[in-house]
């Protein structure tokens, strides 16, 4: 089984940089600047740093969004890849970082778990960043291996029930999107299961698809392909209504398990102290991605949607995240979960 080490203290970095945009860098704003004169910006490529693996859910949301908001900024965006410990590596190294613009995390619903799970986290959420904007809330679904004995989300309660043992749950490390759906599924079913980190649900999935793990949570955006081609079996998904991308997938309410919803906002982030007019230029330039027709296209085929234009600002964003924080510390609280 390919799996990383149990809740790693020192997560491992690799890095997977993927040129998404090569845009000329013709904003006609000048040259570089530098002593605190952002005028020039962006003057060199920018980094989008995703806490997760390459080619999962988080990774994939943000190279649709970074090819549309270089063209935007004149400017060349870089993915890198940061991953470990529930995305709170990528995080912290994000936080630690100049604060000048070029620098950008993506992150989602993990950024409001971690505070309550980790003890040590090296940074804080509220404090350490400025919010550029929402993009997306994703729902996400419950997938199994395709052999895997359950056919319905009724099942997979009472077979984990009986086979708590043996079963085993993919995770992409504490405080992730998966986890906390993992975690909401264990409550609602009275059953503590085997739980198997990975560094991105990426790699987890590819597990799945290849039956060396046995169910999941992960977020559309990662499932769908699978699901439609029948390369994996979905329960259920998270959301009060059905997937229009994934019509024939029932609620995890219509199965009977009406606690299971979730649903994985994302947004992107800078150091605390980057300028305000680079903050503007990197919400400007979301806001015209999310507006792109090739973003909202390729979303709505993942079971998606960019937020509305009113939601990718900082103050929507910032007004989500203290809101969340609330929530998920009682939940995690409650469930008495903590990352080490
Ligand atoms: N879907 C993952 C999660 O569980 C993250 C990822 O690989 O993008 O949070």
């Amino acid at each position: 089984m390919r799996t990383t080490s149990r809740y790693r203290a020192v997560a491992r970095m690799i890095v997977a940089i993927g040129v998404v945009s090569l845009v000329a860098a013709c904003s006609g704003n000048g040259g570089a600047t530098g002593g605190g004169d952002t005028g020039g910006y962006p003057d060199q490529n920018i980094t989008f740093v995703v806490p997760f693996s390459a080619g999962g859910p988080t990774d994939t949301v943000t190279r649709m969004i970074a090819e549309p908001m270089g063209a935007k900024l004149g400017a060349q965006i870089v993915v890198q890849n940061v991953e470990g410990a529930g995305g709170t590596v990528g995080a912290g190294e994000v936080a630690r970082a100049e604060p000048d613009g070029y620098t950008v995390l993506m992150h989602h619903i993990g950024m409001s778990t971690a505070p309550a799970l980790y003890q040590d986290l090296g940074f804080k959420p509220l404090e350490d960043f400025e919010m550029i904007g929402l993009v997306t809330e994703v729902p996400m679904t419950v997938v199994a291996r395709k052999d895997f004995e359950p056919a319905t989300l009724q099942d997979l309660v009472t077979y984990v029930k009986a086979n708590a043992d043996k079963v085993t749950l993919a995770n992409a490390g504490i405080g992730a999107a998966s986890h906390l759906c993992g975690l909401l599924f264990q409550t609602a079913a009275g059953v503590k299961l085997q739980e198997v980190p990975y560094e991105g649900t990426g790699p987890a999935l590819t597990d799945l698809v290849g039956g060396q793990v046995d169910f999941m949570c992960d977020q559309t955006t990662n499932t769908s392909g699978q699901i439609s081609a029948g390369e994996v079996k979905a329960y259920a998904v998270t959301t009060p209504e059905r997937v229009k991308s994934l019509p024939d997938v029932p609620t995890a309410a219509e199965a009977g398990l009406p606690q299971l919803e979730v649903s994985v906002w994302h947004g992107l982030y800078v150091p605390k102290g980057t300028p305000q007019d680079v903050v503007q230029k990197l919400t400007e330039a979301l806001k015209v991605a999310l507006a792109d027709q090739k973003v909202i296209d390729q979303m709505a085929k993942l079971g998606t949607a960019p937020v509305p234009a009113g939601d990718a600002t900082p103050q929507v964003h910032r007004a989500k995240l203290e809101e969340q924080l609330g929530t998920w510390s009682k939940v995690i609280a409650d469930a008495g979960v903590k990352a080490s």
